[in-house]
């Protein structure tokens, strides 16, 4: 009988720890794995505001799929997905396509944007390598014009964050830090430079702690951040932003808008025709879409409900990885003839988000407050046990942050 063919989509969280998890699991005889990304590296999506903002170089942020996955245990192409038929239990690629036995999807997130006017043409995304190196070379280029114009233009200096949720407020925690090294660079003021988070919640972060909050908004106020809070943001032009702030009309003039504010699950999924909701496909506690025994959804692709709150759980690396796992077991269960699959319950070890490389804040173990040091420290050790899960002690000295403590 011939082997099953699995058949992976992106390697983001979802789709690299399936992998690695089957090459352990699977031997060569029990079926053939093909991982399929876009580039010839995993990159760490929780890193790349710092790639934005230029605090961190991009190739500490990338793997080598070839560091990680033993390729002559799995196939791995290289090439971008343009279509799934899963009624045909095909993808087509750019370059060819692939017929499955299983499918793992996991394509990973977009920016949502609400079909706000201007937006898709002229605002920034933190969403890739290659979108977060723009960001950088842009905000450098503006700073590097400035001074080279006749008329000195404001719009250049003003950068401006959509959404303080924890993208928003990551990002511009590295800018706070990142901007005043730029001045020193470029030869401009620091007082000339505005960083602005737009916000249209009643608050930063909503419905994260608020003492938190507070503590966060203090932090990055002092470093020079400008809170517009309760402001939605409603257009974006080429050097301008504009926003609604108790029924009045607002504008900030910019060449930089960052959009923060909103993510979806990657457009080939809802396009393949499975039952979409924001952009994200519900799964059952076995995490595949209904009427698709063979398709697993793995990362922010798939919608899963919190029965306790009864809404889905936000998208996360933290689910994504644990969503992995789970499926890389339930899979080996399937090839070895075992029918039952184990349900899926994300197992929630807290939230911690950066405000820079020496400032943080979090809530871990369900109730335990951390600020300052402590959750710098502790954003440091969840991102260095992915890399250990990923890629062992070796990869954890290559790419880990272990400067814990910043001295
Ligand atoms: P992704 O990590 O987005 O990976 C998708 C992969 O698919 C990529 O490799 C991409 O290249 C590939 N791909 C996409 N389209 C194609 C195609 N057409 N063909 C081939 N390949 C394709 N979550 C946390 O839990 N903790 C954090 O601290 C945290 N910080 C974050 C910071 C930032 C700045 C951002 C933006 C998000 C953060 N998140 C965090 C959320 C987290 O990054 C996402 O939930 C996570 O990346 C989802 O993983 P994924 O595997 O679904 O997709
Ligand atoms: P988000 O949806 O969590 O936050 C977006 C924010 O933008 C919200 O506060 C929303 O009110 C605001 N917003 C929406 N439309 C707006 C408008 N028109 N004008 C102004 N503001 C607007 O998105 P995110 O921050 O990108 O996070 C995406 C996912 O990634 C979430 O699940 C988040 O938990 C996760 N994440 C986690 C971390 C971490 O754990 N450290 C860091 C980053 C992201």
């Amino acid at each position: 009988m011939k082997n099953p063919n699995i058949v992976i989509l992106g390697a983001g969280y979802g789709g690299i720890m399936t992998a690695v998890k089957l090459q352990k699991s699977l031997g060569a005889n029990d079926a053939n794995v093909t991982l399929v990304n876009k580039h010839s590296y995993h990159y760490q999506t929780t890193w790349l505001h710092e790639n934005a903002a230029g605090t961190l170089h991009h190739d500490r942020t990338r793997i080598a799929i070839k560091d990680v996955v033993n390729t002559s245990k799995i196939n791995f192409v290289q090439d971008t997905v343009t279509e799934i038929k899963p009624n045909e239990k095909k993808v087509l690629l750019e370059d060819g396509e692939l017929s499955y036995d299983y499918l793992v999807i996991g394509l990973g997130f977009e920016a949502a944007t609400f079909g706000i006017s201007g937006l898709k043409e002229h605002a920034y995304t933190i969403s890739s390598i290659n979108s977060a190196r723009l960001i950088r070379q842009h905000i450098e280029y503006n700073f590097a014009k400035y001074n080279n114009e006749p008329e000195k233009k404001q719009e250049r200096l003003n950068i401006v964050v959509g959404g303080a949720g924890f993208t928003g407020i990551e990002f511009v925690g590295e800018l706070a830090n990142r901007v005043p090294e730029l001045c020193k660079e470029y030869d401009v003021p620091r007082d000339q430079v505005r960083i602005i988070n737009v916000e249209a919640a009643p608050t930063a972060l909503p419905g994260f702690d608020p003492e938190l909050v507070e503590y966060a908004m203090n932090s990055l106020e002092a470093r020079g951040v400008e809170f517009k809070i309760g402001a939605m943001i409603k257009e974006v032009t080429e050097n301008k932003l504009v926003f609604e702030k108790d029924e009045q009309r607002e504008e900030i003039e910019t060449n930089t808008v960052v959009w923060a504010a909103g993510v979806r699950g990657n457009s080939l999924v809802e396009e393949a025709g499975f039952e979409a909701n924001r952009g994200r496909i519900p799964v059952g506690d076995d995490l595949r879409p209904e009427g698709y025994d063979d398709v697993f959804i793995v990362g922010d692709c798939a919608l899963i409900m919190n029965e306790e709150t009864e809404r889905p759980y936000p998208p996360t690396a933290q689910i994504a990885i644990q969503e992995a796992e789970h499926t890389a077991a339930n899979l080996a269960r399937l090839i070895k003839g075992d029918k039952h699959l184990e349900p899926f319950k994300p197992d929630l070890k807290g939230t911690v988000a950066s405000l820079g490389d020496s400032d943080a804040i979090g809530v871990v173990f369900d109730d335990k407050k951390l600020f300052g040091w402590s959750a710098t420290a502790m954003k440091k050790v969840i991102d260095n046990r992915y890399l250990l899960k990923l890629g062992g002690i070796p990869l954890v000295l290559k790419k880990g942050k272990l400067n814990f403590f910043n001295f």
